[in-house]
């Protein structure tokens, strides 16, 4: 099969698209054929090298495609069936996994990340993965759901326990994490407060249903956020721009008000006032992924269409280095596609 391979570590050059074998299907797992494979930020850091990633390695979180092949011991599929991949590898039987806490098994890692991913023509993975989605979605929406609305989902509904009425800052906008961020806030009728780098960057991210704009070039975050809520704060901030905005993240909140974060794209190191922490009651969270019960559950209302996955642009799997240009230098607004 035709496959993006990563021999090294380093920039866009190292992917190299080339010619491997079929996946071995297993007896419990099915082979899916890829049709679309979105990518997210954590496709860059593992290009750039992070430990626990064994070369040569597939990268590639978020997958939809066909069922080419069911193991001998799985049945309820069929083959050309329509069907995305649980961005999720876990043991499926400690303890936590049989809590439904997939994120906090010892083997939890991410598709693409600790093991080879869907950047390529067939993937074996186990049945408990694979989930057929409905004709509403194409692949391209499809392969944009699941690590962004999880992750998003996980935040907002599992960590900060969103209530309807609430006031939500979501950083970066026209992030995937950002979008799914949004549209679930609106689903809680909450007031959502979003950030862009550009004029064009903010309609689009009112016409997905943000309240309020700010660009976080032209304008200070804090100071919009007082003056939108006459001066008491947000009651939750999605965060995972990291270095660049935390500061200002945290003079948003509200007494008691809860950040929760997921990401570091600008630098993992902040500073925290404890005085701040602890008299004004904060709750700073961190967030990873999510369980395959929330999977589940953010599915059923993108599959009934009360929330919607937003797809930027595609290019041929044999263009990946331009799709992960195009994603580093932050062109896009919502989800980056590889077609295979
Ligand atoms: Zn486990």
């Amino acid at each position: 099969m035709k496959a993006v391979r990563i021999h090294q570590f380093g920039g866009p050059e190292v992917l190299m698209y080339e010619n491997i074998p079929d996946p071995q299907l297993r007896k419990d797992q099915v082979l899916v054929r890829v049709k679309a494979c979105s990518l997210n930020h954590l496709d860059l850091w593992v290009r750039k090298g992070l430990p626990g990633v064994k070369l040569p390695h597939i990268l590639g979180s978020d997958v939809a495609g066909e069922v080419a092949e069911a193991g001998e011991y799985i049945s309820g599929f069929a083959s050309g069936q329509r069907v995305l991949l649980a961005p999720m590898h876990f043991c499926g039987d400690c303890a936590k996994c049989l809590a439904g806490l997939q994120n906090q098994c010892r083997e939890f890692t991410v598709l693409g990340n600790g093991v080879d991913g869907g950047n390529c023509e067939l993937i074996a993975v186990p049945a408990a993965n694979v989930i057929p989605f409905p004709d509403s979605l194409d692949f391209n929406e499809a392969a944009s759901v699941p690590l962004v609305f999880v992750t998003a989902w996980h935040m907002l509904v599992g960590l900060a326990e969103i209530r309807p009425g609430q006031t939500v800052l979501v950083l970066g906008a026209s992030s995937g994490v950002g979008t799914a961020a949004i549209r679930i806030a609106k689903m809680f009728h909450c007031r959502v407060i979003t950030t862009a780098g550009s004029d064009a960057k903010l309609e689009k991210a009112k016409a997905l249903g943000a309240d309020f704009v700010i660009d976080h070039y032209k304008q200070k975050i804090s100071e919009e956020v007082r003056k939108i809520t006459s001066k008491e704060g947000v009651d939750i901030v999605v965060e995972h721009v990291g270095a660049a905005t935390w500061d200002e993240s945290m003079k948003c909140l509200k007494s008691a008000g809860t950040l929760v974060t997921c990401g570091a794209t600008t630098g993992p190191n902040v500073a925290v006032d404890l005085r701040h922490l602890f008299a004004r009651r904060l709750r700073l969270l961190g967030s990873y992924m999510g369980t395959m019960g929330e999977l589940h559950e953010v599915l059923g209302h993108v599959f009934a269409g009360r929330l919607k996955p937003v797809v930027d642009r595609a290019f041929p799997l044999s263009e990946i280095r331009a799709a992960h240009e195009y994603l580093e230098k932050s062109q896009m607004f919502g989800k980056v596609i590889v077609n295979t």
